[in-house]
């Protein structure tokens, strides 16, 4: 499609979508969503010569920037202390403007665009002063929802995608156990097959958006056969009988986000809400996983500058020993350093996209953006963290929580050792077994 024929239908798109979403907002005004100056965003560049984004990304994060600042900033803090946001009402919001299906196909409420676009909104998701809200996002549009779009029935994608594209349903991804996380091929839960109903029991835990969902996007062994043969992704709608949410686990981090605990005893589903077909689960989960990693990679990407930023406006003003803290030469190298190492992230991001877009296999590329965001921010934390001193140790600043909240980054979808496993497969380093 020519490239003017995609401006004109992304613009209509997100004005059509936006003044749906004004009558949700108390009749507010069309130009408060759409404005063509939004609120300055860390990120915000022109799409000049960047190397994948093109003014219809740039529209689209000036547009998402807007909800934020209007609908999810104001609230972070209120939401981390509760330690759960209102998942329903924030993703009802985004639908209604688009933001949860930008790369989903149009029949399903989706905008139709390819994944840079979700990297952008990754990228611009990032301005939310949290990591829980944007990760319980992320999960939706990115983590439980991709294998459904591209292998999923049509009878599935109208049940399931559709409702959770127009942010009318909230969904969670049921990968890992309390006894395998790491492992994905050694998960235990079973949906064992009883005529025309599958009866699954068994369990998740790290469930994210878990005590809000609305469905499950659940990889369970559906036969006794070899562990990367024998596992299928299934829609789960959570409110059948037998699923119990058992607890909402406290965490160190993401407090915004409700993390859950889930036990199936004999829950029935219709065989019919396996994903694409039975006995691909794994495949299908592994190929779902690329998609979350360069999310997560975009996401952080944007947190991690906007921590840097602060740091420099902080040390700027902060005096010590007569000079401004940022003034001392082991403060203002360390934050170009870093600074350079997201760049240089920054640059990973962009190649693995831009090949994954034109149907390349990007695992290993993305494998080794994961790992390489998971360590940059746990140094990034640690160091900006340092330059605020005592400030820095208080629960007020957005250094302390990116320090809780970005811990994760090594350890979710895949540690650091399961990215470096990956990446030597491909080097084929790995002493085979
Ligand atoms: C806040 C939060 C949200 C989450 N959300 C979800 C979700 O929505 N859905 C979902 O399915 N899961 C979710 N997870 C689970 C997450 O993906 C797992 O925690 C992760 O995959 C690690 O699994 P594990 O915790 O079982 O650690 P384990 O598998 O027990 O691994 C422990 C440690 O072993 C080390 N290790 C692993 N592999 C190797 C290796 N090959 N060589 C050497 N060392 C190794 C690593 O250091 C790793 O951290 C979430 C987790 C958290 C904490």
């Amino acid at each position: 499609m020519a490239l003017c024929e995609r401006v004109r239908r992304l613009n209509l798109a997100i004005c059509h979508r936006c003044y749906r979403t004004s009558f949700i907002f108390n009749q507010r005004k069309l130009s408060d969503h759409v404005s063509s100056k939004p609120k300055a965003s860390v990120g915000a560049e022109s799409s000049i010569d960047h190397p994948i984004y093109t003014h219809e990304h740039f529209a689209l994060k000036a547009s998402l920037n807007k909800i934020i600042e209007q609908e999810i900033n104001p609230f972070v803090d209120k939401w981390e202390e509760e330690g759960k946001f209102p998942a329903h009402k924030i993703f009802k919001i985004l639908g209604s403007a688009g933001f949860l299906g930008v790369n989903k196909p149009t029949e399903y409420g989706g905008l139709g665009l390819d994944f840079s676009y979700s990297v952008a909104v990754s990228e611009e998701l990032g301005n939310i002063r949290c990591g829980g809200v944007p990760m319980a996002i992320g999960v939706q549009t990115d983590m439980a929802t991709p294998a459904l779009a591209r292998f999923g029935t049509p009878e599935l994608k109208k049940e399931f995608l559709l409702p959770s594209i127009t942010g009318d349903k909230v969904a969670c991804l049921g990968v890992s156990e309390v006894g395998a996380g790491s492992d994905v091929a050694s998960i235990k839960t079973k949906a064992v097959r009883k005529g025309d109903e599958l009866v699954i029991n068994g369990g998740k835990m790290w469930t994210t958006n878990g005590t809000q969902a609305d469905w499950m996007c659940l990889l369970a062994n559906t036969s006794d056969g070899p562990p990367h043969r024998n596992k299928s992704l299934i829609c789960l709608p959570m409110n059948l009988p037998g699923i119990h949410i058992a607890r909402k686990i406290d965490k160190m981090g993401m407090w915004s986000s409700d993390t859950a605990e889930v036990f199936f005893d004999d829950v029935q589903v219709p065989c019919q809400n396996i994903i694409g077909q039975e006995g691909m689960g794994f495949t299908y989960q592994m190929l779902q996983f690329q998609e979350e990693r360069l999310w997560g990679v975009a996401n952080i990407l944007t947190m991690m500058e906007l921590v840097v930023q602060e740091t420099i406006q902080y040390t700027k003003q902060r005096k010590i020993f007569n000079q401004p803290v940022l003034h001392h030469q082991a403060v203002h190298f360390r934050l170009a350093e870093l600074a350079t190492e997201v760049e240089l992230l920054r640059s990973l991001l962009y190649r693995a996209t831009a090949l994954y877009i034109k149907g390349n296999d990007v695992t290993k590329l993305a494998s080794m953006a994961k790992l390489k965001a998971g360590r940059l921010a746990r140094e990034l934390g640690d160091s900006c963290l340092q330059f605020w001193g005592g400030m820095g140790f208080t629960s007020d600043v957005l250094v302390s929580r990116f320090y809780r909240d970005s811990r994760l980054m090594s350890i979710g979808a895949g540690a650091d050792e399961v990215m470096l496993s990956i990446i030597c497969k491909y080097m084929d380093t790995l002493p085979r077994k």
